[in-house]
């Protein structure tokens, strides 16, 4: 999606780097980014998990979550559909909080693959290597190296870990779950090709399946933005004050999604955004600025890489008129700084 089709009004590029402004107007910002982007309705609801194609196109939530713990929310945004990708990136926060930067980032990667997310290719074109925690090999590699004896236990810290960033009890959806089962070949596939080098240190088709379980978990924007906003406030979700993981882990999932948290799109995002974020196949969409909030998105139409259309147009309206943009600065001399 380019700057053209983001539509998203006349809002200026205001740099800020202290305090988001105060909670009046963060929601009346979000009002009106909410407004801008539910006159679109192009992309298309993703059909190749059937049961996703079942989602009302027309659902639309919006919603921010400042570090202080203020929730400004507008729209649907207690429909709930399943986290998909979006998992990736706290299963992520949660391995190199069990691990270490070192260790995960030899075995799994930071670099953008450059293709599509489930791309067999690209592991083919890196030698075995699954590139990145936010390609479906480098999740499914990531799933597989998380403490615990069994798929089992590896499954229950992963819900519990995801619940403690969403700050209540997540749970699966299982008409998901189930439909996912029946149709991911092709990620099966990946966990054998990347057991094939040695990449993989779990049994591939318990990960693979731990991994769709993981993506099926049910969330809504609300629970998003907070999740969110954890990893905006240094690993300490701001609604229920519990530590999640530290401000290290934070600052390196947030450069992992900078660079590949919007699949082939990652490089148009942050130049039109300026943020970290990460979407999924049934329309959410999180994005984090650092030290101020979490923002997320549900509308399930999706552009062609799979990003949501409305999640993307609301989500740059918010980042410009609320100065969220992470490479924008005004000059000190314009500031008045220097006399
Ligand atoms: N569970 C989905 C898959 O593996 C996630 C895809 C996504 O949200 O990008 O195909």
């Amino acid at each position: 999606m380019r700057q053209g089709e983001l539509d998203v009004g006349d809002v200026g590029q205001i740099a800020r780097t202290g305090a988001v402004p105060p909670g009046q107007d963060i929601d009346a910002v979000v009002a009106a980014a909410h407004a801008r982007a539910l006159r679109h309705s192009q992309g298309a609801v993703a059909d190749y998990i059937p049961v996703l194609a079942e989602a009302d196109p027309e659902l639309f939530g919006l919603c921010v979550v400042d570090v202080d713990g203020g929730v400004h929310a507008e729209g649907d945004t207690g429909a709930l559909f399943s986290i998909q990708s979006i998992s990736k990136a706290f299963v992520y926060a949660l391995l190199c909080d069990a691990l270490g930067h070192e260790e995960v980032f030899d075995v799994v990667g930071v670099n953008n693959t450059g293709a599509a997310f489930n791309s067999v290719v690209a592991i083919e074109l890196n030698g075995g290597h699954p590139g990145n925690p936010m390609v479906n090999a480098g999740a499914i590699a990531t799933t597989a190296l998380l403490p615990g004896d069994s798929a089992e236990a590896r499954w229950e810290g992963i819900r519990a870990g995801l619940s403690r960033f969403a700050g209540r009890e997540l749970e699966i959806d299982e008409e998901v779950y189930r439909s996912e089962t029946l149709t991911n070949q092709r990620n099966r596939a990946i966990g054998q090709l990347l057991e094939s080098y040695g990449r993989i240190r779990s049994d591939p088709a318990e990960a693979v399946d731990v991994y769709t379980r993981q993506c099926s978990l049910l969330v809504d924007a609300r629970d998003l933005a907070v999740m969110g906003a954890t990893l905006a406030d240094g690993g300490v979700n701001p609604v229920t004050g519990e530590r999640v993981v530290s401000a290290d882990v934070c600052r390196d999932t947030l450069a992992v999604l900078a660079a590949s948290g919007l699949y082939e799109r990652s490089g148009e995002w942050l130049f039109e955004i300026g943020l970290p974020g990460k979407s999924g196949v049934a329309g959410g969409l999180v994005t984090v600025a650092p030290g101020k909030a979490g923002i997320a998105a549900y509308a399930p139409r999706l552009d062609s890489a799979g990003n949501s259309v409305r999640g993307q147009i609301a989500t740059a309206y918010l980042s410009r008129a609320l100065g969220f943009n992470i490479f924008a600065s005004d000059s000190h001399y314009s500031r008045g700084d220097l006399a």
